[in-house]
């Protein structure tokens, strides 16, 4: 990515300074730091899913979704931490809880619509009566 330019760093941190809403969706909001206004964002050495102001010394989690590849920026309240497991949670509703998190072939928003493994009208088909009476 690109460097920013300290106007554009300037005029991003002051508009997510008043509207946090969206940082998560801002890939510049990756290298400004939310409470200084610093560029010099790192990888947080420690943790593979924070990044660190090497200014103030910050540090924030910015991480894609394991469940729906959608970053997760844990200074944006639509990301707001697990009081279950302590991590931060998706727009799509995943976090580290196992029983949270939806499976991975789930997309986005969108939850598929209801559908019964065996179509209505062969569920009371005489066949399929009679494998129910089996089993
Ligand atoms: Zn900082
Ligand atoms: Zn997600
Ligand atoms: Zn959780």
């Amino acid at each position: 990515m690109e460097p920013l330019d300290r106007e554009t760093a300037a005029k991003l941190f002051n508009h997510y300074r008043k509207q946090r809403d969206g940082i998560r969706n801002s890939p510049e909001m990756a290298s400004v730091c939310l409470i200084c206004g610093s560029i010099h964002i790192s990888p947080h050495p420690g943790d593979g899913r924070m990044l660190v102001c090497r200014n103030c010394g910050f540090a924030f989690y910015r991480y894609p979704c394991p469940a729906c590849g959608a970053t997760i920026d844990g200074r944006d309240p639509r990301n707001p931490g697990c009081r279950e497991c302590g991590e931060r949670i998706c727009t799509c509703g995943a976090c580290d809880c196992p029983t949270n998190a939806p499976p991975l072939r789930k997309k986005a928003a969108d939850p598929p619509p209801f559908s019964p493994l065996v179509p209505a009208d062969r569920r009371t088909s005489p066949r399929a009566r009679l494998q129910a009476i089996k089993r």
